[in-house]
């Protein structure tokens, strides 16, 4: 079972892999900071979440019709997320948190905000991840790493992070030209495909989808 369970220490390893830039920098920010603001802990919680419809169907359906289930045409990435679960999430905020704040001050401010997302407080909406058109029109200000670094970044921060992921120079290039006329999500399917060294014919258009074709890839 686990269709796409992922544990705590998993996270580092598919960070590196397969998180597109946009969560690799939140990742990252986090790990340095200890801290992230709102907007960061939104765009990188859901998009870490296992949202509740896929750990029931992991727990009560039989594993043929889960698989029939999944296996549709249906684009299951824009709902289950990387597939941390509500206690798993807890830990790995709380772990970097309260390097920061306190792990008193954790539990009194941000837990709640962590359960929110997994809709165990408040409306009981259980959000689902961000898609690259909304992540994209998003505004950061000041002190936020959320948003797509494609659009949001300075081109000196975006080449020095595009290196960092492993693209060559020739492939720099290429993105920039995207990223000049505004083709965001190009820019991000051919650092995918610089990335991989394998092509991504449907384009990136969700940062679960970047995850889960990565994976696709790498697990092949
Ligand atoms: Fe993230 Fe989408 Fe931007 Fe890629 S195009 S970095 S997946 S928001």
């Amino acid at each position: 079972k686990g269709f796409s369970e992922i544990s705590v220490k998993d996270i580092n390893e598919l960070a590196k892999s397969s998180f597109p830039l946009c969560m690799r920098h939140l990742f990252e920010k986090l790990r340095e900071d200890h801290h992230l603001k709102h907007g960061g802990r939104m765009q990188l919680g859901l998009f870490l979440k296992m949202h509740a419809a896929i750990n029931l169907l992991d727990i009560f359906v039989l594993d043929t019709v889960r698989d029939w289930i999944l296996g549709h045409q249906f684009p299951w990435y824009t709902v289950w997320g990387v597939g941390l679960k509500l206690d798993d999430a807890l830990l790995f905020w709380k772990a970097e948190f309260s390097q920061k704040v306190g792990a008193e001050r954790f539990d009194k401010e941000y837990a709640y905000s962590i359960r929110h997302n997994y809709g165990r407080e408040g409306k009981r909406t259980d959000y689902t991840p961000y898609s690259c058109q909304k992540i994209i029109s998003s505004t950061p200000g000041v002190g936020d790493h959320h948003g797509c670094p494609y659009r949001h970044f300075s081109e000196e921060n975006l080449r020095a992070a595009l290196s960092k992921m492993g693209v060559n120079s020739r492939g720099v290039e290429d993105v920039m030209d995207k990223v000049q006329n505004r083709h965001y999500q190009l820019a991000c399917t051919l650092t995918f495909e610089a990335v991989h060294g394998s092509s991504c014919d449907s384009g990136i258009n969700h940062p679960n989808q970047y995850f889960s074709d990565s994976q696709k890839i790498l697990q092949s």
